[in-house]
């Protein structure tokens, strides 16, 4: 049972760069990032990777019980955060308003053109969907005004052609984005720990083990342990961890989420359907 003030707070797609499958990957699941935050006014979306397929068709399978408009955070452009888009069947025929909100880059052409692209030929079949797409391009520092009430703040993260975090604050509650990011830059990890500060859900980049950092410096990603870092001096409250690598099998990452409940209790993997009350 909820309250009118709670916020359901939803993983549809936890894993990182690419689609992963295979019987070895049922607990988390397989698709790309996207995450849902609903209350009784409406519904935010966290990037649209595959699994924003999926919440396509639980909108489409609640009828007329399902919010007007959805405002959709893009952390940034990379494939596995947009991916889904273009398969996201409540775009079909204007039943849902999506408003995209990216702040990186700033330059809101680009955020066209990016999305132009991908719904477009050669790519996907038709540019049926892409007029119905309301695009915003907040610069840094100023905040999206939401339509289920609140505001997203956007942030700075450290990867590969710029990616941003958001700081969603509804009804009292914070839930914090912070993944891609590779952790290591003072400068850019303190920006994240003042951002976040006092979220009660922080979602943090978890895509490479202790062993396999070094050799993927550079690539924008970071391990559970630098994640608690920014989220224990942060006073995150929950962390979940995110952007589970493509080789990563369910045993690999229970054993992750074992290890890493030593050091804090409030740490949880992200499962693809997972869900918690805010
Ligand atoms: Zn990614
Ligand atoms: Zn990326």
């Amino acid at each position: 049972m909820t309250n009118s003030s709670d916020i359901t707070f939803t993983v549809w797609g936890a894993r990182g760069s690419i689609f992963s499958g295979g019987p070895e990957r049922l607990e988390f699941g397989g698709d790309t990032t996207c995450f849902t935050l609903e209350t009784e006014r409406g519904m935010v979306a966290v990037d649209a990777g595959s699994g924003f397929r999926a919440l396509g068709q639980s909108l489409m399978a609640r009828g007329g019980d399902r919010p007007e408009v959805i405002d959709l955070l893009l952390t940034h452009l990379h494939l596995d955060h947009i991916c889904g888009l273009p398969f996201f069947e409540p775009l079909l025929g204007g039943s849902i308003e999506l408003r995209i909100w990216n702040a990186n880059p700033g330059d809101s052409d680009l955020f066209s053109d990016t999305l132009q692209c991908l719904m477009s030929p050669p790519v996907f079949p038709s540019l049926t969907y892409f007029d119905g797409l309301n695009l915003s391009a907040p610069k840094a520092g100023m905040a999206a005004e939401l339509a289920m009430g609140g505001t997203a703040r956007p942030f700075a993260l450290n990867h590969p052609d710029g990616a941003s975090g958001w700081r969603i604050e509804c009804g009292g509650r914070v839930i914090s984005v912070a993944s891609d990011h590779e952790a290591g830059q003072p400068q850019i990890d303190n920006g994240i720990i003042e951002a976040t500060r006092d979220s009660d859900l922080l979602i943090c980049d978890a895509t490479y083990t202790d062993d396999e950092i070094a050799a993927r410096a550079g690539w924008g990603h970071s391990t559970w342990r630098q994640g608690l870092e920014i989220g224990k001096q942060a006073g995150a409250k929950h962390i979940l961890m995110t952007h589970h690598d493509p080789e990563r099998s369910d045993a690999d990452i229970i054993a992750m989420e074992k290890e890493a409940r030593q050091h804090a209790p409030n740490i949880t993997f992200a499962r693809s359907g997972w869900q918690c009350i805010l």
